[in-house]
């Protein structure tokens, strides 16, 4: 699902969710919230479209969740 649309962006728990186990969950919050509030800046100044800069949002949220998404489920099930 994209992580933001006109008007909107998902950061933190809204953007995915998982077992707090792995103890990760505020640094992709902190992370998430830091690459959304870049994309307006970008934006305003005129550096990039809102589209371009959400996209890289996106891509690097996308990066970073599935691998600790399937680390998190693996620990678990040793659990
Ligand atoms: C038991 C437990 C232990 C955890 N342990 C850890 C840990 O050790 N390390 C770690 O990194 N993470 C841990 N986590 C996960 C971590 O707490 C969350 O991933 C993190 O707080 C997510 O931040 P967030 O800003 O996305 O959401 P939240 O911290 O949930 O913030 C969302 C805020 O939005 C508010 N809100 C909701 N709906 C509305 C609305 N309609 N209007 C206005 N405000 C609204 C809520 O009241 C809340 O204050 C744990 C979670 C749990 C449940």
């Amino acid at each position: 699902m994209p992580s933001f649309g006109l008007g909107r962006a998902l950061v933190g728990d809204a953007g995915y969710n998982k077992d707090p186990i792995t103890a990760q969950e505020i640094i992709d919050a902190f992370r998430d919230a830091e690459l959304v509030a870049a994309a307006p800046d970008e934006t305003f100044t005129g550096a990039r479209s809102f589209a371009e800069a959400m996209g890289e949002y996106q891509r690097t949220h996308d990066e970073h969740a599935l691998p600790m998404y399937e680390l998190t489920t693996h620990v678990e099930a040793m659990s």
